[in-house]
């Protein structure tokens, strides 16, 4: 009889791109934009960058960042939370034109499926990225609703794309992290009865609302839930497909 042996789950090694700094500004106080020239690569809408960013001791960490836009001449920029001292905000801070960033990618799978025409987006600010530029790539077909968990109004952007709605949840003075926020909204709300979901955010906040919308009929094909960070972990990215 053939002995079964489990291997590790082996990923494809991702493509480097080379990305260069142009310019960087402060969208408001909690998130700066970061401008880089880059040679073309393809991406769906709603994929990330793993950047090589600086770390303190002078090595380099992997961070998860979302393309949120690419101009036609390859010009992408990526916008970041500035939650703390971490490398991420720390090298959006700093960003000088001409620096070099190395990324790996694109990945991810938080985009807009095939077979539905409904979907339901829901995002805090690390998933907010993401959740716009995939309602700004949207078909005209396609309508989508975007769940919004935020800190305070200052977050609130104009959505002017037609199909496309928002409900803001504003989390003013509670810190971010593990809520109820996302799911309590979501299970207010009434839904298509075909409806793909993608949800992006703090981890458990994020498995709250997939546990939630599988109780309400969702396939597990249906919904594109990942963990985009969580309280005490550096860096990386939770897989939530229980
Ligand atoms: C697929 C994917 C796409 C992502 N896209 C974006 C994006 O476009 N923009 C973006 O800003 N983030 C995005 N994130 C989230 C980002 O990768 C994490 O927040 C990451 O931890 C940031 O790195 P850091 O160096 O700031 O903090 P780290 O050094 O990784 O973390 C230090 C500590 O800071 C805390 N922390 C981390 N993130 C946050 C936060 N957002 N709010 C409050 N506390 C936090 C945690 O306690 C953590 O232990 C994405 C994540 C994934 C998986």
């Amino acid at each position: 009889m053939n002995k079964i042996i489990d291997q590790p789950r082996r990923r494809p090694e991702l493509p480097t791109h080379e990305l260069t700094v142009v310019d960087s500004f402060n969208l408001h106080t909690g998130m700066r934009r970061v401008l880089f020239d880059t040679a073309a690569f393809d991406y769906i809408p709603g994929q990330d960058l793993v950047l090589m960013l600086p770390l303190k001791d002078g090595t380099l960490g992997r961070r998860h960042y979302t393309i949120r836009h690419r101009t036609e001449q390859g010009r992408i920029s990526i916008d970041f939370v500035m939650h703390g001292e971490g490398a991420g905000p720390r090298f959006a801070r700093n960003a000088e034109s001409g620096q070099k960033v190395q990324a790996k990618g694109p990945r991810g799978r938080s985009w807009l499926r095939e077979g539905f025409t409904n979907y339901l987006i829901c995002a805090d600010e690390t998933g907010l990225p993401a959740a716009l530029h995939i309602a700004e790539s949207k078909d005209q077909y396609q309508q989508i609703q975007l769940v919004l968990e935020v800190q305070n109004e200052s977050w609130k952007v104009p959505v002017l794309d037609i199909g496309v709605s928002v409900d803001w949840i504003f989390r003013n003075d509670l810190p971010p992290g593990p809520n109820n926020l996302l799911r309590d909204h979501v299970a207010r709300m009434t839904l298509p009865p075909s409806c793909m979901a993608i949800v992006m955010a703090e981890t458990s906040n994020t498995r709250s609302v997939r546990h939630h919308l599988i109780e309400r009929g969702f396939t597990k094909e249906s919904i594109a839930s990942e963990g985009y960070w969580r309280p005490g972990r550096i860096g990386g990215h939770d897989h939530v497909e229980e």
